[in-house]
């Protein structure tokens, strides 16, 4: 009865979109280079569910499980199930909160094992369920973390919670147990929730405790990385966690197309819109301006950042969100906008200000693209340098800081702009940087180094006859090792 079923792999991402999707592509990536070997089936909760299999067609081989959840009994808003719109006192809310599904998930496991004779082969947990781990053991399933961020910015990220090295100096400057002394970290380099924490608050324990689980119960990590352009994050990475570490990424979605499909997030022009406008500028000419899903800028950055890019004299595009409190439906409003700078945009031709949400990929990959203002979060780094294009780094929130740093010290793809949400941006600050980015030797250096990695990335994700790339390689590696290893500690 064994061997009717093809080798279970169960995959839990954590419910906010920028571990979903990555997830979700897991699972096509592996129907995709091997159809009919493995069942694939992915885990979350009814809303995140239904929103992934509108993104799947009909026929799609992944399936897909919901289990029962009630944020509202953790002080959720109603009908909260991930990240989308949540503030942030109620992120940490959510997260407490998925640890209920503990339970429903041992349900689901005891399900297929009745169903196929025995357990699914393989568990791939988020670096913020650690608790999977526990459940893989119970059931004797081998578990893998899926990080959906760089390795660099994994171990970083793992390093700094379970030490918090800024509680126990009052240096602005510190090193981070665990990490070589020459990687430094700055106070300006932590997100809120580590900045603010006193190592005892919900944000600390829940963290702290999922970091730990993932790292004594797991059997291995993959990471949405490339081993050859992050060849320093990925030693870091198994030195921190002491576990195996495959580099399977850049884990993108496949179609190429932008998220908006995946998001039900749409861009208020056409795709043909930024193309007709982007095939009128010369190349790498052009500054995208993005801070992913997630981020506003507030009024007063927003006022500066326009001044600095209207005296660039560059050609941008700029995905545009109001500032907190401000009317998302509203027209654009002096307070957070020059006056006329709008019109004077469109009519020059200068500047394209778009609401809310744009075509990245699309843009990312257009010729005229020559730099990438962005929050550094990891999927716009993946796609930028995917693309080729190097990138000015305002980091926001969770391992941005990490991401930006490596970026401009260990690739030379990056030079950072500002940190943090509340870093005091002037329009001469932005006018310098643009400048050196588009407009320098340095900057050329930056697009080169670029480029370099763009290949590099194509090499990892080559998937000829005769040629596997390393990330390919990777993958199959790990797909091997878990469909016949036994459990870590059995
Ligand atoms: N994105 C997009 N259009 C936008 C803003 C974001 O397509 O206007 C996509 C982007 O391509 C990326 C994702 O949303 O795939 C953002 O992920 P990232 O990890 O960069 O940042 P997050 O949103 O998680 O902070």
């Amino acid at each position: 009865q064994q061997l009717q079923h093809p080798p279970h792999i169960v995959l839990f991402p954590f419910m906010a979109q920028g571990h979903l999707i990555p997830f979700l592509s897991l699972a096509k990536l592996v129907h995709q280079r091997h159809p009919g070997r493995y069942t694939v089936t992915l885990v979350s909760t009814p809303l995140n569910i239904r929103n992934l299999r509108k993104s799947l067609p009909h026929d799609s081989p992944i399936l897909l499980r919901d289990l029962p959840f009630s944020g509202v009994d953790y002080g959720l808003p109603f009908g909260s199930e991930n990240t989308d719109s949540l503030d942030y006192h109620d992120i940490v809310k959510l997260f407490q909160a998925s640890e209920a599904l503990k339970p429903h998930l041992e349900h689901l496991l005891s399900d297929i094992t009745q169903r196929e004779g025995r357990p699914p082969q393989c568990i791939v947990g988020d670096m913020f369920t650690g608790w999977t781990a526990v459940v893989a053991k119970k059931f004797g399933v081998f578990h893998a973390t899926f990080s959906t961020c760089g390795g660099f910015g994994t171990a970083v990220y793992f390093a700094m919670w379970l030490h918090l090295p800024h509680l126990h100096t009052d240096d602005e400057e510190f090193a981070v147990p665990g990490l070589p002394e020459n990687i430094r970290l700055h106070r300006s380099q932590l997100a809120r929730n580590i900045r603010d924490t006193d190592g005892n608050d919900a944000w600390a324990a829940f963290l702290q405790k999922q970091i730990s689980l993932n790292l004594q119960g797991a059997s291995g990590m993959l990471c949405n990385s490339v081993e050859e352009v992050e060849t320093t994050g990925m030693k870091l990475l198994r030195k921190v966690t002491a576990l195996p570490v495959w580099a399977i990424g850049p884990i993108l979605p496949k179609d190429g197309k932008s998220s908006d499909s995946r998001t039900g997030k749409k861009a208020e022009m056409s795709l043909a819109t930024f193309v007709e406008w982007l095939d009128r500028q010369s190349p790498a000419s052009v500054l995208y301006v993005s801070f992913g899903s997630q981020n506003t800028i507030g009024a007063h950055q927003m006022l500066q950042l326009a001044a600095g890019l209207e005296a660039s004299e560059r050609p941008f595009i700029w995905v545009i969100r109001p500032p907190l409190r401000f009317d998302l439906n509203g027209d654009f409003r002096i307070e957070w906008l020059p006056e006329g700078f709008e019109d004077r945009m469109r009519e020059s031709g200068k500047g394209l200000l778009v609401r809310n949400w744009a075509p990245q990929l699309e843009i990312l990959a257009h010729v005229s693209t020559g730099a990438f203002l962005s929050h550094c979060g990891w999927n716009s780094v993946l796609e930028s340098l995917s693309s080729g294009v190097p990138l000015i780094g305002w980091p926001m929130a969770g391992e941005q800081f990490y991401n930006s740093k490596m970026l401009e010290e260990e690739l030379g793809v990056a030079v950072e702009l500002e940190r943090g949400p509340d870093a005091d941006v002037t329009e001469r600050m932005v006018g310098r940087v643009v400048k050196q980015v588009m407009r320098s030797e340095k900057g050329e250096d930056m697009r080169r180094r670029a480029a370099r990695c763009s290949e590099m990335i194509r090499a990892a994700v080559c998937d000829g006859e005769k040629q596997k790339g390393a990330s390919m390689a990777a993958l199959d590696s790990f797909l091997e090792i878990a469909s016949r290893a036994p459990a870590r500690g059995d």
